[in-house]
């Protein structure tokens, strides 16, 4: 079997730049050993805040940035090819100070966010309290009104079935290996079987490095297990995704609250602990009291492809043809779009990375070295 372009790894990085190539006419294939989407994408909060999570200006916040301004027309362009809404919303997100010394953090993060030119809003305590009246006691908060979020399993579904729709070809397999010819990509080693194909993109998340042939080192991409529980409440207590306590509380308008999340380095188990559910519930207590009787509907956990420095892996390798799209940690939702737009400029070459205004060199795997 001969595929133009096979993907490798059926998350949402895989499925999004499948759905863009298809745009593209490239014949596209891609390989998924589970469900579709079935590791971190469906374990995320779908918060989509550049700035809110940003510790600082430069590469990633610049790529962030750019594709959070891809969603509006994404979420509607899929709306109208698949039906689904996937519930993207534009409430905003509010960091708060839940104790008095965070307050120069605040301000710091306030001051270079502004001289960048970026939308943020101080509000203090009162000012919280009028706008999230569920919310325990602060001692203020930023604002980023241009920070929102989705829901990230019905976008999930969505590229996946817009991409279907669109000739995507789905295979279920394990990728065993990248093949080549020692200059360039020849296909993978699909469950024993090899499938030829003149490009491949590696979008394995937390488990891109440990597939033979690729080149990538082992430490390249590491998984960071993150728990999450859901509480549902009615009517909605919160508007806004709200960060705080070293973690978040995301609002859904159906009721639910997603409340995340750990950071911890257990391999690739995926268990849900008591430590880390006792830490979610006093996040819970100490961000919104309110929800301290809120029905726990269910907890899970994921694992977020980590690399060493915080950025992802974009763009060609050493291997003519082998392109990464991994190690997008914790923002891998939020970097969907534009990570699909740039690989599949890439891949097609119809246009250099530089093209659509981004430098991939912060992301290129040469600074592994
Ligand atoms: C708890 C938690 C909360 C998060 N919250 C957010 C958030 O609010 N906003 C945000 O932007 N991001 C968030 N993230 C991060 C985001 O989920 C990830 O960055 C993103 O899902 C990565 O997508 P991916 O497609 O690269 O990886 P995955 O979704 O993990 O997909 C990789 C796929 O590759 C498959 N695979 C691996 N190896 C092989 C192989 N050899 N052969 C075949 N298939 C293979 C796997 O089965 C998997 O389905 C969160 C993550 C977690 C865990």
């Amino acid at each position: 079997m001969r595929t133009d372009c096979l993907i490798l790894g059926g998350g949402i990085i895989g499925c999004a730049v499948a759905l863009e190539l298809r745009a593209r006419k490239v014949e596209v294939t891609v390989v998924e050993r589970g469900p579709i989407a079935g590791e971190a994408s469906s374990a995320a909060a779908g918060i989509l805040a550049p700035q809110a999570e940003a510790g600082g200006p430069g590469p990633l916040l610049e790529l962030a940035r750019a594709s959070r301004a891809l969603y509006p027309a994404w979420a509607e362009s899929l709306r109208a090819a698949t039906g689904i809404d996937i519930a993207y919303r534009t409430d905003g997100a509010l960091v708060v100070a839940l104790h008095e010394h965070e307050l120069d953090l605040l301000r710091a993060r306030q001051a270079w966010q502004t001289a960048a030119g970026l939308q943020v809003e101080r509000l203090s305590a009162a000012e919280v309290r009028a706008l999230e009246p569920a919310l325990g006691e602060t001692h203020g908060a930023l604002r980023f009104a241009g920070d929102h979020q989705v829901d990230n399993r019905r976008l999930a579904r969505a590229v996946e079935q817009a991409a279907a729709q669109a000739g995507v070809r789905f295979v279920s397999a394990q990728a065993r290996r990248v093949l080549h010819d020692g200059a360039r990509v020849t296909g993978a080693d699909l469950d024993g079987t090899p499938q030829v194909a003149g490009q491949v993109v590696l979008a394995c998340g937390s488990w891109s490095a440990l597939l033979d042939g690729a080149g990538l080192p082992a430490q390249a991409v590491v998984p960071i297990r993150g728990q999450m529980i859901e509480l549902e409440t009615r009517p909605p207590p919160l508007r806004h995704v709200v960060f705080g306590d070293d973690g978040y509380l995301v609002p859904r308008a159906d009721g639910r609250v997603l409340c995340g999340s750990t950071e911890e380095h257990a391999g690739f188990r995926k268990e849900v602990t008591p430590a880390g559910l006792e830490r979610l519930a006093r996040r819970v207590a100490r961000l919104c009291p309110a929800l301290g009787e809120a029905r726990v509907a269910r907890s899970w956990s994921g694992l977020r492809p980590g690399t060493a420095d915080g950025l992802p892996l974009l763009g060609p390798t050493a291997l003519v043809g082998l392109h990464l799209a991994t190690g997008h940690f914790r923002n891998g939702i939020l970097l969907a779009p534009i990570t699909a737009r740039l690989i599949a400029s890439i891949v097609t070459g119809e246009r250099t990375a530089a093209g659509l205004g981004i430098d991939l060199a912060p992301f290129s795997v040469a600074r592994l070295g």
